[in-house]
């Protein structure tokens, strides 16, 4: 069964949590969960197959393309965890309160452009591209909206679990520059606080005597891991380049043009990332 780990993780008649169940039909909607668990983190989630395909995301989501976020992929979670929020108790797998920070629908995007655009795609496309580790998709959100990346990355970092993947703003309309997750501090459904959601009593207790860490990533190897991806990028936009010359019309040369111009760029903000978390 799809949803074996998440079940295996909680006991249902402890949690608030919805139990594992399937839809009766396909959907299309994706969620952001803020989570003040253990160490904060945003939980990100689409619709697809029948079941939530769930990332981790420490600082959160990002409209700025410069964010390379890392994404630790978790267990599929049933589709009815989509408007979950509330708080998971003490002692119980992912305890702490979750709110709900955007939600909205989705859809697949093709693996390659199309006349210069990405453009929507099947599910079948998408299960093949997400089992590729690099999925494109377009968001339609109260907050997150546009075009995405969600990359899986592959580190020699000692006790990795291979499940680590960056999430990334695509270059459009949507983009906001030095976006931060945290600054919206309600819940999208219920107008809600996490302190709201929380109960009085336990958020007055999570202020004061239990912050959830903040999730600041020292993570050299992942600086790593992010410029080794960005030159593997950079060598697929010189290749697709080329490949596109022998047609050269003077849109398509522009466009090539763009994109290596856009390569040099993330990789020098790969570079400064380095020097920051050094
Ligand atoms: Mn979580």
């Amino acid at each position: 069964m799809a949803l074996e780990e998440y079940k295996r993780k909680r006991q249902f008649d402890q949690t608030p949590e919805p139990p594992p169940s399937l839809p009766k039909k396909p959907g299309h909607r994706f969620v952001v969960q803020e989570h003040r668990a253990t160490r904060l983190h945003f939980d990100f989630r689409l619709e697809l197959d029948g079941v939530l395909k769930s990332w981790a995301v420490p600082k959160g989501p990002s409209l700025d393309p410069a964010d390379k976020r890392l994404a630790m992929q978790v267990e599929d979670h049933p589709v009815s965890y989509f408007d979950f929020e509330g708080t998971i108790p003490e002692g119980n797998y992912g305890a702490g309160t979750v709110m709900v920070w955007d939600v909205g629908t989705w859809e697949p995007l093709s693996p390659v452009q199309v006349d210069g655009k990405y453009v929507p795609t099947s599910d079948a496309d998408a299960l093949k591209m997400l089992a590729k580790g690099d999925l494109k998709f377009r968001l339609k959100g109260q907050r997150l909206s546009g075009d995405f990346a969600i990359v899986h990355i592959r580190s020699r970092r000692p006790g990795t679990k291979g499940n680590e993947w960056l999430l990334i703003k695509k270059h459009d309309p949507f983009a906001v520059d030095g976006f931060d997750a945290e600054q919206f501090e309600t819940s999208v459904l219920t107008k809600r606080t996490m302190s709201e959601i929380g109960g009085d009593a336990d958020s007055a207790e999570w202020t004061s005597s239990r912050p959830a860490a903040r999730g600041r990533l020292k993570a050299p190897w992942l600086a790593k891991a992010v410029a080794k991806f960005d030159q593997k990028r950079a060598q697929e936009r010189k290749q697709t380049a080329a490949a596109e010359k022998p047609s050269s019309k003077k849109s398509k040369t522009r466009s090539s043009k763009t994109t290596e111009a856009d390569a040099g760029e993330e990789k020098k903000t790969a570079k400064s990332r380095l020097k920051r978390s050094a």
